[in-house]
């Protein structure tokens, strides 16, 4: 799944191990900085401090911001046991949550800011529908926007 979208040129900053938020594992990384600028896929639901550098998981080709490398492993888990919180957004987002009410939930749920955002991002798959009417994005699934009963639109990232 690709999450972030890049402009500019990749520099190689750095490899090593790091624990995986999303392997939940031991992986290898790649850590690149992007010359000119980082763009998010997500960006009107997800306005986030740019880096514009991000390591990347060999294992599962996820793509992170630097700090997850130096965290141990313990605070990228999801509050509250990981596999069960995701699955209830999952659930959630299937009902036709939007993406930006999931992540507030998750936050308030006592998850940081980047992993409610990580994991709605993984609980979507990249697969997003938008209202254009309300401006709001949906798990592509969701067949109308609850708020305005509207017809959603593939979110072409
Ligand atoms: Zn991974
Ligand atoms: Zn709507």
């Amino acid at each position: 799944m690709i999450i972030y979208g890049t402009s500019g040129r990749e520099i190689p900053v750095g490899e090593g191990q790091f624990h995986c938020p999303r392997c939940l594992a031991p992986q290898h990384f790649r850590h690149t900085r992007i010359a000119r600028y980082f763009t998010l896929y997500f960006i009107p639901l997800f306005p986030i401090s740019n880096h514009g550098e991000y390591v990347e998981c060999s294992g599962c080709g996820g793509q992170f911001r630097p700090e997850v490398v130096h965290n141990p492993p313990h605070t990228n888990m999801p509050v509250g046991g990981g596999g069960q919180l995701e699955q209830a957004v999952r659930r959630e987002l299937a009902k036709g949550m939007p993406l930006h009410l999931a992540v507030q939930k998750l936050t308030e749920a006592g998850n940081s800011q980047q992993a409610a955002q990580e994991m709605v991002a993984a609980a979507c798959e990249g697969q997003m529908s938008y209202c254009p009417r309300c401006q709001c994005y949906f798990a592509a699934a969701v067949p109308a926007c609850v708020q305005c009963q509207g017809a959603l639109q593939p979110y072409q990232a």
